[in-house]
């Protein structure tokens, strides 16, 4: 099971799985930015699941596969990765 040099078996249910699992439940540090979009008439993931509380949280009303390719999720992101990027605040490079 995997994907040969990129996932194996430990990825998804081994020590690997775990460490993820672990860091992805952490809060992110607050000087990470993050958005989180999530749509009530997802299919697939439960819209509930998707408010990271470290993010900004946003709906859209789109399926789960339209999403990537739906205009207001561009109209909905745009401001806002528009404000990081003007935001000294937000800069990816370490001092
Ligand atoms: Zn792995």
């Amino acid at each position: 099971m995997g994907i040969p040099g990129l996932l194996n078996g430990d990825c998804f249910a081994g020590p690997c799985y775990r460490a993820n699992s672990d860091a992805l439940a952490e809060p992110l540090p607050p000087s990470v930015p993050a958005l989180a979009v999530y749509s009530r008439l997802d299919r697939i993931a439960p819209w509930h699941l998707c408010q990271d509380p470290s993010a900004e949280c946003v709906e859209i009303r789109s399926s789960h596969t339209a999403m990537g390719l739906h205009p207001d999720f561009y109209r909905t992101i745009r401001p806002t990765l528009a404000s990081w990027a003007a935001s000294d605040e937000h800069a990816a490079v370490p001092a």
